[in-house]
């Protein structure tokens, strides 16, 4: 597919200001093809019979906009111990604190040492997102069977420090993914439910034996979708507010809240 040329949004045809800003994008972006078509390494790629690389393709161009932080939306303190540029920005923009971790060939190993990390961590912290790409990465090749590879790497990983997540009582477990990313067709991710299982104290069962998209998707917890999914953990962390009760000035979603005590004063 060609690159796509520069317009204004529809919502802004009739101001001239983005009309200019698009003006002036497409000269830089023109100005960049100008100066990338004539570098070496272009004229070496194509001795070597490799396409150039002479663009830069703008993607989801934005401002910076403040947002309420990770603590102060749900009241829990956050880190993620993620691999990853993205989840890395991601989390100093919501102010959750960040591990860095990197990937090894081996992403079963890989995950079993960040839960092992988030573990270590369980004092400081009363959220910890743990993350592995290698099953994204893996569906991107489009090759189904490097995914069930990475999955069974996964499994095993997770299987070999289960049982340190379930002999805690405090700990609430939350497995899922954020999206289905196919490994066929032209779709880089899709819109298919992933399975999720939560799993701690008093968390209700249901009949469901086996996590995958199939077996989950009968189970109790139904269609949770992404906006849907901290009220459930603040709701099986008992840490959910009822409706209306507030504690503070802000009607936030959790209690206790950075409540001011009354003063007899
Ligand atoms: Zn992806």
């Amino acid at each position: 597919m060609p690159l796509i040329e520069i317009q204004p949004l529809n919502s802004t045809q009739a101001d001239p200001e983005a009309h200019a800003t698009s003006r002036v994008l497409k000269k830089f972006l023109l100005d960049c093809y100008t100066r990338l078509k004539g570098h070496r390494v272009n004229s070496n790629r194509q001795m070597k019979k490799e396409c150039p690389i002479n663009a830069l393709a703008t993607q989801r161009p934005g401002r910076f906009k403040a947002v309420d932080s990770f603590r102060r939306r749900w009241g829990l303190r956050g880190l993620s111990i993620s691999s990853g540029l993205i989840y890395w920005g991601l989390c100093n923009f919501i102010g959750m604190e960040v591990l860095k971790a990197h990937d090894s060939i081996d992403p079963g190993k890989d995950l079993a040492g960040r839960i092992e990390l988030a573990c270590s961590h369980l004092r400081g912290f009363d959220f910890v997102h743990v993350h592995t790409k290698a099953p994204d990465s893996a569906a991107h090749t489009k090759n189904p069977y490097l995914k069930r590879a990475v999955i069974e790497s996964l499994d095993r990983g997770l299987g070999s420090v289960l049982n340190t997540l379930l002999d805690d009582p405090e700990l609430l477990l939350v497995i899922t993914s954020d999206h289905s990313t196919p490994s066929s067709g032209p779709l880089i991710h899709s819109g298919e439910p992933v399975p999720i299982t939560v799993v701690g104290t008093g968390v209700r069962r249901d009949g469901i034996e086996r996590f995958d998209e199939i077996n989950c998707a009968g189970g109790a917890l139904g269609f949770v979708t992404g906006a849907d999914f901290m009220p459930m953990v603040l709701n099986f962390l008992d840490r959910t507010k009822l409706r209306g009760l507030m504690d503070t000035p802000e009607d936030q979603p959790y209690w206790p809240g950075l409540r001011k005590p009354f003063s007899l004063e």
